[in-house]
């Protein structure tokens, strides 16, 4: 007879929140092993006695039948003294001091729980809080680790006998299941009009009604409040963007299914799978010509239509009611933190909305919805937050902990530790206060949630951003070192970074975007780097033009298309398009202060000479909301038609004169706008090419990164990519952080850990 043996495993990953401890007990059953699992804030613990043939036979399970959600980073398993369990348990959780863990993000309703949602036999039915192990309110409901219902905000609501039965049960698939509820014991919604209120079935079929009237409704939903209205209501947009004060930025929709978003957009096997997928992102689609009912208004300028599919128990149940497509957009004024706190929103949304769907359940952490595209059948990550956030990127070595707190727009920050770097969720512009208040907040919270004390901070060159100064604050007050990372050798190091390149060799870093602060105090953004992830380079870069009035001109287009005119000497004639769009006192200014150097800082920036092209062809004066005439002037363009501009890019400082003389002609000559905008966009990405080569060849380097904001252009980056493939390069893309500032923070950090590092060699 084979003796019985024991052994102890330890698993850290994303085990916790996701039906794995469910699993384990299920699987110990199967193969007739005892024992007991726990979850604990460094992972799970097992612990199984049996004989030796199922103990294997239980590894091998363990990793190849995790649950969906479940991502296994480490296994460690040892042989141990068998103890005599007669059973499997499922343990009480235990807390170690200073140990850590993975956190799940939210999840979209599961297939499962959609079908009790609509089975009117189900205790559950039209209950718009069911959820299980597979899906539900995760990341924005903990409150510290370990995952369990006492930590959370579902803590205040005690189980009926019913739910704690399905909880207890290791057969039931609600076993552990912290956010269980039932209409008996759990949440519970309402609505709050001028009228007062109503609950339950009655607030879902008045929302519906108010909807369908044209009127906009603050909906509480999984990480904040969203503002809907009927997206086919040109009216009931328009009064939104009134509202809002929100000029032409594109607004999110909600579409009831797949078939649905198809009559609107053209939807990939790819973009499919995205819209489906448990994170349930906003997925930026091609808008179709024959699509006529969505509002204009939703989208201005844009060939594309950003859209979601509804992702919590609450936004089908609307949708079921036979609800149109609806605008569906973070609920806040412009640039302020999305509300989340009922109060809160009954204070701050009462001049926005004409009635609030409400909830009890509180939001702990606000999260938007994530914003994604896809480009060449991968995710290109536009805004990393919902769904996504705080699952960690993997680094390529452990670091020391280390906190980098990211830009100042569309700012995100990241705390590392081991291999793991935890991107925070998108926190916004910290011009705002409110969002300021959040960034603090929200730092504060992931390191004690993952257990971090940082021994570095790292933070942006530039000395007025507003998480710069919190670095230098905390650092001053914490006696933490920190380290100043250049902004565009920070977004190369992030795409190396999320593909786990050692960042030990040189590569050719393409970085172009709207703004950056250079270690010459001017202004960069059109880069070429030789960067590894200690030190970088500046191979060549945009010739400097003046930035007349500074961020007045990174507002005002036509004031960059006259300083890149006057570059080029061409500023004699101006076109009539510039004409219209500059005042004539506004043109005597810009003049003054190009010719006398007066507020009119140098640029290198790449954004800065989309928005010169846009001016010049007249189609966007003002950017109301940042990369709008960058945007759109990729959907001016027309690939069918021929011909493209060259720029003089045969020395370190390219010349974009040639470029900007090949459109004025072409201006002059009648030509169309999406011609001229095909043209720039080739010129670009062969002038990517030509330096590639160039630099590729003096420095004996295969490998190039493109990196910034201006890559979330898909045109531009499929052009670039069909001639960098040619030359036989390996090319690195982002697929998991956002090229705009959403993804710095993962690059300042493994820059500071390198230039630690260095430090600390040398010292
Ligand atoms: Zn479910
Ligand atoms: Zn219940
Ligand atoms: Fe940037």
């Amino acid at each position: 007879m084979i003796s019985v043996q024991a052994k102890s495993i330890h698993i850290t990953g994303v085990v916790q929140g996701v039906g794995f401890r469910p699993f384990v007990h299920n699987l110990a059953q199967r193969c007739g092993l005892s024992g007991w699992v726990l979850n604990t804030s460094a992972g799970v613990d097992i612990h199984v006695e049996g004989q030796p043939a199922q103990l294997a036979a239980f590894l091998d399970a363990l990793c190849a039948e995790a649950p969906p959600l479940a991502h296994i980073d480490r296994l460690e398993s040892a042989d141990c003294a068998v103890e005599g369990y007669v059973d499997f348990q499922i343990r009480t959780s235990t807390a170690i001091p200073g140990a850590f863990q993975p956190i799940s993000p939210d999840v979209a309703i599961c297939p499962d729980c959609q079908r009790e949602l609509r089975d009117p036999a189900d205790r559950r039915h039209r209950y718009p809080f069911i959820n299980c192990t597979h899906c539900g309110p995760r990341f924005t409901i903990i409150t510290d680790i370990p995952y369990d219902r006492p930590l959370t905000t579902m803590a205040r609501f005690s189980m009926c006998p019913a739910c704690a039965s399905e909880y207890h049960d290791p057969a039931d698939r609600r076993f552990h299941a912290q956010p269980i509820a039932c209409p008996e014991c759990g949440p519970h919604i309402w609505l709050e009009t001028a009228e007062g209120q109503v609950v339950g079935d009655a607030a879902l079929e008045r929302t519906v009604d108010l909807l369908r009237r044209g009127q906009i409704v603050a909906i509480k939903g999984l990480g904040g409040f969203h503002l809907a209205c009927d997206a086919t209501d040109a009216d009931a947009v328009a009064r939104l963007r009134a509202r809002k004060g929100r000029a032409a930025k594109p607004f999110a929709l909600m579409m009831p299914s797949l078939d649905v978003v198809r009559q609107h957009c053209v939807v990939t096997d790819a973009e499919a799978r995205l819209l489906e997928s448990s994170a349930s992102p906003i997925v930026l689609l091609s808008r179709r010509a024959d699509s006529q009912i969505i509002a204009s208004d939703v989208a201005p300028g844009q060939n594309t239509l950003g859209v979601m599919l509804p992702y919590t128990p609450l936004h089908i149940l609307l949708f079921d009611a036979g609800l149109p497509p609806l605008v569906m957009t973070s609920a806040n004024h412009s640039e302020e933190p999305i509300v989340t706190d009922n109060d809160e929103a009954r204070r701050l949304l009462a001049d926005l909305a004409d009635a609030f769907l409400m909830h009890d359940r509180d939001i702990y952490i606000r999260t938007d919805d994530s914003v994604v595209r896809i480009f060449e059948d991968q995710e290109l990550p536009i805004r990393r937050s919902r769904g996504y956030a705080p699952y960690p990127v993997h680094l390529p070595a452990a670091l020391p902990p280390i906190l980098s707190v990211g830009g100042e727009i569309k700012n995100t920050f990241c705390v590392t530790r081991d291999t793991y770097a935890f991107m925070s969720h998108h926190i916004g512009d910290l011009e705002n206060y409110a969002t300021l208040r959040s960034f603090e907040a929200g730092i504060a919270h992931f390191e004690r949630l993952f257990r971090i004390a940082p021994v570095v901070i790292a933070h942006d060159l530039h000395p007025a951003y507003r998480s710069t100064r919190y670095a230098e604050r905390r650092s001053e007050a914490d006696g933490i070192p920190r380290v100043g990372v250049q902004h565009h050798h920070a977004h190369i190091a992030a795409v190396l970074a999320e593909h786990g390149h050692p960042g030990d060799r040189p590569v050719i870093g393409v970085c172009f975007d709207g703004t950056g602060y250079g270690t010459d105090g001017t202004i960069w953004g059109g880069e070429f780097l030789i960067a590894n992830y200690e030190t970088f380079e500046r191979a060549a870069w945009l010739r400097p033009v003046p930035l007349p009035g500074g961020d007045a001109a990174a507002r005002r287009t036509a004031r960059m298309a006259l300083s890149y005119l006057i570059a080029a000497g061409l500023d004699a004639d101006v076109p009539d398009a510039l004409r219209t769009a500059l005042e004539p006192t506004e043109e005597r200014t810009v003049r003054i202060q190009i010719a006398r150097g007066l507020n009119a800082p140098l640029t290198s920036s790449m954004g800065r000479l989309f928005d010169a092209v846009a001016a010049l062809i007249g189609i966007c004066a003002v950017n109301t909301y940042e990369g709008q005439a960058a945007i759109e002037l990729e959907a001016q363009v027309d690939p069918a038609v021929d011909g493209q501009y060259m720029f003089d890019c045969e020395h370190p400082q390219i010349d974009c004169s040639p470029v900007i003389h090949a459109v004025l002609a072409d201006v002059r000559r009648g030509c169309i706008a999406s011609a001229i905008a095909a043209r720039f966009h080739r010129a670009v990405a062969a002038m990517i090419d030509r330096v590639c080569d160039r630099l590729a060849r003096e420095h004996h380097i295969r490998e190039i990164a493109l990196s910034g904001g201006v890559f979330q252009n898909v045109t531009l980056l499929k052009m670039t990519l069909a001639l960098l493939e040619k030359r036989d390069y390996v090319v690195y893309l982002h697929r998991l952080v956002p090229p705009n500032d959403g993804g710095l923070a993962l690059g300042q950090a493994v820059v500071a850990a390198a230039l630690t590092q260095s430090i600390r060699r040398e010292g």
